[in-house]
């Protein structure tokens, strides 16, 4: 695979597809650089070799349409502060002025093109306008792994303009090696770890990991519809019946692929879903009427413990409880410092997926991990087992 070290970007025009889909508040500031912060290596990999770097992104989604609330000028100042250049802007993303912008730049120099999705044709892959686009860089450059699951024209189309020069940037690249260290040359034990409220949206996951796995401990909302299938009594906690056959269906495949799968035995039950609810701890499968399971209990939570620490590799999607709520916190906490003990110990922990990253964030565990996806669709199409377009059209040719 292509990556970054493969060039040399001296007196080059590296066009670089970066994820600054950054959140703004009502004065249009950005209340959480992380992504400008992560494709900050790249960046200077480029003008440290005495090359020039094209900025281009997406912001929001604007729909085809100019919409100033969602011009990337906003952020300009916010990537200047994180690179350590003065940035400059333009305020098209093609076109005589975008070319011009391109042709005056110097080398040591960043531009930032004003937001792709301002154009239709962007999301709708149009081959013209990747073409376009395709002028404003001597290499390409995908480091946006957040939108690698989009066959978008900045990010996929784009690619096949640029047979012999294109690559991955460094936090790409990151992003494909932790995935695969999950899925295929991690060290035994393989322990996934998989939470969220609904099994519906998970068990396109679980069906591809359980070839690669050694355990899965379930937690969650999820958690309801295995026991249920499996006769215990869930109460009024969530759970998707039409789901139990699969539930069932997928506790057989593990047994048949030797996954020793780890589901709560007790939880925090609540009597309303409510910050301030009453609590008890019961067993999962006698939860009474009227009440519901919202956490993991601490018998659970011990069981969980001895299998995170003999794991060597640890993917994690999925709170344990209800988070958000201080009551219901304590189960996705305890995973979290468990995760983070083994991986001091030497194992290898992926966080990705939406809700267990802003949990890892919430909870002060970023840098206690070894790897956080910062692609939520993305990350959970590649556990999918699905090969993503913006990564395949680096790789082709
Ligand atoms: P997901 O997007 O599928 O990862 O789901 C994340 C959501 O699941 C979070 O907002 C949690 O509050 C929620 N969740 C976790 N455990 C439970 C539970 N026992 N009952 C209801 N919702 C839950």
């Amino acid at each position: 695979m292509k990556v970054l070290n493969d060039f040399n970007f001296e007196d080059k025009k590296a066009l670089i597809r970066v994820d600054f889909n950054v959140p703004l508040n009502d004065k249009f500031e950005v209340t959480d650089n992380s992504r400008i912060q992560a494709a900050k290596p790249t960046i200077i990999k480029v003008l440290e070799d005495g090359g020039s770097a094209v900025l281009m992104s997406h912001l929001g989604r604007p729909k085809g349409e100019r919409n100033p609330d969602l011009s990337l000028s906003h952020i300009v100042d916010a990537v200047s502060d994180v690179i350590g250049v003065t940035v400059k802007f333009v305020s098209d993303c093609v076109g005589e002025e975008a070319e011009k912008a391109v042709a005056e730049l110097q080398n040591g120099e960043v531009l930032l093109l004003e937001n792709l999705r301002f154009h239709s044709e962007e999301e709708k892959g149009d081959e013209a306008f990747a073409e376009k686009l395709s002028k404003l860089g001597d290499i390409y450059v995908n480091d946006a792994f957040g939108t690698a699951h989009r066959a978008h024209a900045s990010t996929t189309v784009i690619a096949k303009f640029f047979p012999e020069a294109k690559c991955f940037g460094y936090l790409l690249a990151k992003e494909i090696e932790a995935i695969d260290k999950v899925m295929a040359t991690g060290e035994k034990p393989v322990l996934a770890i998989l939470g969220g409220a609904k099994v519906s949206s998970k068990i396109t996951i679980i069906e591809n990991i359980l070839d690669k796995i050694d355990d899965l401990i379930i937690g969650g909302g999820m958690t309801y519809t295995f026991i249920k299938a499996q006769g215990g009594k869930v109460g009024d906690s969530i759970c998707e019946d039409d789901k139990m056959e699969l539930a069932m269906e997928i506790l057989k495949q593990a047994k048949e692929k030797n996954v020793n799968v780890h589901i709560p035995v007790d939880v925090i039950a609540a009597d309303a879903f409510d910050a301030n609810a009453n609590t008890q701890i019961v067993d999962v499968d006698k939860i009474p009427d009227g009440w519901q399971g919202l956490d993991a209990g601490p018998d659970t939570l011990q069981n969980f413990k001895k299998v995170i620490l003999t794991s060597k590799t640890i993917l994690w999607n999925g709170p344990i409880g209800v988070f958000e709520m201080e009551k219901f916190a304590a189960g996705t906490i305890a995973v979290g410092n468990y995760i983070a003990e083994a991986t001091k110990e030497g194992s290898f922990s992926l966080v990705g997926g939406g809700d267990s990253v802003a949990a890892v964030k919430q909870f002060g565990f970023e840098n206690k991990v070894s790897y956080v996806s910062t692609g939520g669709g993305a990350m959970l199409e590649s556990l999918e087992g699905k090969t993503l377009p913006g990564i395949a059209a680096i790789l082709e040719y």
